[in-house]
């Protein structure tokens, strides 16, 4: 047995990237989910090869100051919060500060900002999976960001192993933009691949916009087969829940659960009761084993929910998860039952 030491910090943020940077698609959910964060009205996401050679995403958000470009790459370092406090009431996406250290650490990272401090004209920061000696130099950026990162797993093979096809790579990077597109109608989001451009959405306001975009992301045939929903338990805070967005209709079944958009507070959200409400209200109309597809909004006290469950914030807990099941089965069963066989569809867009 050899002695106890502390690891090296590179070594430290690799491991740590285990966990949240899994291939390309994480990297521009972390990314982008920044961007988000830092009030960008306009994303712009370029990648090649399936976004194993590169990753760029510019922003318009309030951008990083020079003095914080180092330390927005060190691990456990962030602007989102400072206490417990903060942390139970938590309104960002990110808040563990630990995707830049991560990224930067099986990556080629740059990050070049400008928070348009004392008339400075933009920095840059690079750091090539070393230990976290970043080098800062001026670099024009109008405000906000641009994160680039090159080659992904470059220094850890073992992970670069386990990515698969270009195309497949591709498939998982383009289904986290569409589903943070869905997430904030109020940005515009594009994605290029290999310089040809895959989406390109203009901010959607008002609901006629947004269910545009909606048809974009899903596909026509699921806005011409769904309908819109909306219902809100009002009551005092702790207790309001509100429940919005477009289900599929039993017409539009599918052999896959690969169109389900849940979001709960603006987050994406993959969580079992959840998923056990939506399927209790599909049950009496759909054929055993075909899935419902839908995009829902769920809006509720972001006290009575938890989002540090896990470190890719995937799952969530709530206070009081029986009301909020009721309230989503409840919703949903009286919506569907509503439409029966024979009921006028929506008129498509
Ligand atoms: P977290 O998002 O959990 O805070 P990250 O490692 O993702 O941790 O980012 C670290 C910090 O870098 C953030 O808290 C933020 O201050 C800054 N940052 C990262 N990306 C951006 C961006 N696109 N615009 C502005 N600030 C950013
Ligand atoms: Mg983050």
């Amino acid at each position: 047995m050899s002695k106890i030491h502390r690891l090296s910090t590179r070594l430290a943020n690799q491991i740590a990237a285990g966990e949240v940077v899994e291939r390309p698609a994480s990297v521009v959910k972390e990314v982008l989910e920044n961007s988000l964060d830092a009030g960008a009205t306009r994303v712009d996401v370029e990648v090649e090869s399936g976004g194993v050679k590169m990753i760029r995403v510019r922003d318009n958000g309030y951008g990083i100051a020079p003095d914080d470009l180092s330390l927005a790459m060190a691990r456990h370092a962030t602007s989102k919060i400072s206490s417990l406090e903060d942390l139970e009431a938590v309104g960002s996406l990110g808040f563990r500060g630990e995707a830049l250290a991560s990224i930067g650490s099986v990556s080629r990272l740059t990050l070049t900002s400008n928070a348009l401090e004392q008339g400075s004209a933009g920095s840059s920061a690079a750091c090539e999976g070393r230990d976290m000696d970043v080098v800062i130099k001026p670099a024009p950026h109008p405000r906000g960001t641009t994160v680039e990162v090159r080659d992904l797993f470059f220094n850890t093979p073992a992970r670069r192993k386990f990515l698969r096809t270009e195309k497949t790579e591709f498939n998982h990077l383009e289904e986290v933009v569409k589903r943070l597109a869905l997430s904030r109608f109020d940005v515009a989001f594009s994605l290029r691949h290999n310089n040809r451009t895959i989406h390109q959405l203009k901010a959607a306001t008002g609901q006629l916009e947004q269910q545009r975009r909606v048809a974009t992301v899903c596909g026509p045939a699921f806005m011409e087969q769904a309908i819109y929903i909306e219902s809100d338990r009002g009551g005092e805070a702790a207790h309001h829940l509100k429940l919005w967005g477009w289900v599929g209709l039993p017409t539009f079944s599918r052999s896959q659960a690969d169109l389900q958009y849940f979001f709960v507070n603006g987050r994406v959200i993959r969580d079992k009761l959840i998923a056990h409400a939506v399927k209790q209200a599909y049950r009496d109309v759909l054929y055993h084993g075909r899935h419902p597809a839908f995009v829902l909004y769920l809006e509720v006290d972001p006290a009575q929910v938890d989002v540090n469950v896990h470190p890719t914030k995937h799952e969530v807990r709530f206070r009081d998860g029986r009301s909020v099941h009721n309230f989503i089965f409840s919703t949903l069963h009286r919506a569907l039952a509503e439409v029966r066989p024979g009921t006028p569809q929506p008129e498509p867009l």
